[in-house]
């Protein structure tokens, strides 16, 4: 019993810190790239902070336990041997886990832009105006829980080698990140090119935030391709200079 509290405190540590320090170096290349961006944001960025501190111990519980059933009880399809499967499942893996993730994150996070589950979950991170590096995980309670479950369901049911589910979780992190920090870190020619047609970066997730009910994808522009929901990309001008 302790082991699993220490490795859930562990985890939650983990999650926090990682927060921290990734929105931390995005937040110092904004203040480099685009001074003043993030100027008398400092309350909002605080309460940014406190939510995502918040989002950090609701996931790291389940991910610490599970880390744990890893260890000591051979729980999951986690695997650390790279014979186990053969090479090609790596890079087909994390697809396969982005994808699920992706999809799961479109069909929550449409149904919280409802009036009543937006107001009881997703307001929070929408109180965001703009949003910053640090609004990564400011989500509420309820809304990080909705969030919490995918990765530790997905490692019960699709086998991934350890250092792919590092290669997920980092994509997730940066991508958490950056899709928030209010200017696009990709080069115009990913972003406007073939590529940014299929990938979601900070122009695609800019949109959502100025318009709510559109661009509702994590990582991929498919499922609201589909489903007629992708607005295009947005753009950065600040509102007080333009319109
Ligand atoms: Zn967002
Ligand atoms: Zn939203």
């Amino acid at each position: 019993m302790a082991a699993i509290l220490l490795s859930a405190l562990a985890m939650t540590v983990i999650v926090g810190v990682r927060y921290l320090a990734v929105s931390g170096a995005f937040a110092v290349a904004t203040r480099a790239v685009r001074p003043g961006l993030y100027a008398g944001l400092k309350p909002q960025i605080g309460r940014e902070i406190g939510w995502s501190l918040a989002s950090a111990a609701i996931y790291g519980v389940p991910a610490g336990i599970i880390a744990w059933g890893w260890q000591a009880r051979g729980w999951t399809r986690i695997y650390a041997d790279p014979g186990a499967w053969p090479l090609w499942w790596m890079p087909v893996s994390m697809l396969l886990y982005l994808a699920a993730h992706d999809s799961w994150f479109y069909w929550t996070h449409r149904w919280m832009h409802r009036p009543r589950p937006f107001r009881l979950a997703h307001a929070v991170h929408h109180a965001s105006r703009p949003p910053t590096a640090w609004a990564a995980m400011s989500f509420s309670p309820l809304e990080a829980l909705t969030g919490a479950v995918v990765i530790p369901a997905l490692v019960f049911l699709i086998p991934i080698h350890v250092a792919m589910l590092g290669v997920v979780l980092a994509i997730m992190t940066v991508m958490g990140v950056t899709n928030h920090m209010g200017w696009e870190m990709f080069p115009r020619a990913v972003v406007h090119g073939p590529i940014g047609r299929w990938l979601i970066t900070a122009s695609h997730h800019q949109r959502h935030h100025q318009h709510y009910r559109c661009n509702y994808g994590l990582y991929f522009r498919v499922w609201d391709r589909l489903c007629g929901t992708d607005r295009g990309l947005g753009s950065f001008d600040r509102p007080a200079r333009r319109n």
